[in-house]
């Protein structure tokens, strides 16, 4: 939880710069008791205080505040749960081809499944949802591809513009994997080089990698996936997602929905917070560090 030193939700502003501005400068804060004008703040009623802008702020700042604060304040993180709930009914539109940075590819696919029926897109949503929660919790701004789990798509590449057009310091899509049903485990998809696309992103995207390969494995305590990849990493230069980003972004895929022992862990909701967890922990270590250097 966060420091909470007064009434939770009002007092919690911006630290002592805000603070002292407002102290020297009375008449820039028509925020409190904005009806009663401050005799004080007379020589300068200027601009700020028509009632439009003083009502946006009664209903805007509270958020507004709340993403300013935390470790990750001033930072932009993309979340992109994988596929979409209504992808099964729209064969013809998410089967329509697009250019995926590398040969063309469907626009969208459907996504795996457990034994059981627990849907790979539910499980994407939940995780990024409850990813979503915490980065924003640590002041995050975080912006999802998709703004619910009963539509169809987007395309890989509008999945992949999100990302570009808000400017991400990271970008992660969520997914579960439908493998073999006798391999277990995780693994971390990042983009490979390829010339014109993924140059620049290549190299901060293997780092963000990394990052969230040693979060999630050290809070989950998940296996390193014995059936694809090597050392819980793999590089594809064939997916849309990657190869159209502009920003550092890999692909989770949290686990193998086809083997039990996974299955039981990906439907399992506190592993789906822990994971969460596991997660905004790595890309919070990447965000640090981009913002040091
Ligand atoms: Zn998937």
């Amino acid at each position: 939880m966060r420091t909470n030193t007064a009434s939770p939700g009002r007092i919690p502003r911006i630290a002592p710069l805000a603070a002292a501005a407002v102290l020297a400068l009375p008449a820039c804060s028509p925020v409190s008791g904005g009806d009663a004008p401050d005799p004080s703040a007379a020589p300068a009623p200027s601009g700020g205080s028509d009632p439009a802008g003083a009502d946006e702020r009664g209903s805007g700042a509270d958020a507004a505040e709340d993403s300013a604060q935390g470790p990750l304040a001033g930072t932009t993180v993309v979340i992109d749960p994988g596929h979409n709930g209504g992808n099964a009914e729209a064969s013809g539109e998410i089967g329509e081809l697009v250019d995926a940075g590398h040969g063309r590819k469907s626009c969208d696919t459907v996504g795996a499944e457990t034994g059981d029926g627990y849907t790979e897109h539910a499980f994407n949503w939940d995780l990024s949802e409850r990813l979503r929660d915490i980065l924003e919790d640590d002041g995050a701004e975080v912006v999802l591809t998709r703004e619910d789990d009963t539509g169809v798509g987007p395309c890989i590449t509008e999945r992949a513009e999100i990302g570009n057009e808000a400017g991400a310091d990271a970008a992660i899509s969520v997914h579960a994997d439908g493998g073999p049903s006798s391999g277990r485990g995780y693994h971390i998809i990042r983009p490979g080089e390829l010339d014109g696309y993924t140059d620049d992103i290549a190299e901060p995207s293997r780092r963000l990698a990394l990052d969230v390969r040693n979060g999630f494995e050290e809070g989950t305590g998940q296996q390193r996936a014995d059936y694809i990849a090597e050392d819980g990493l793999d590089e594809r230069t064939d997916l849309g997602g990657l190869n159209l980003s502009d920003v550092p972004k890999v692909f989770l895929e949290a686990g193998n929905m086809s083997n039990s022992a996974d299955a039981a862990d990906l439907a399992d909701p506190e592993w789906r917070e822990t994971a969460a967890e596991s997660v905004a922990s790595g890309i919070g270590t990447f965000l640090r560090r981009q913002q040091e250097d």
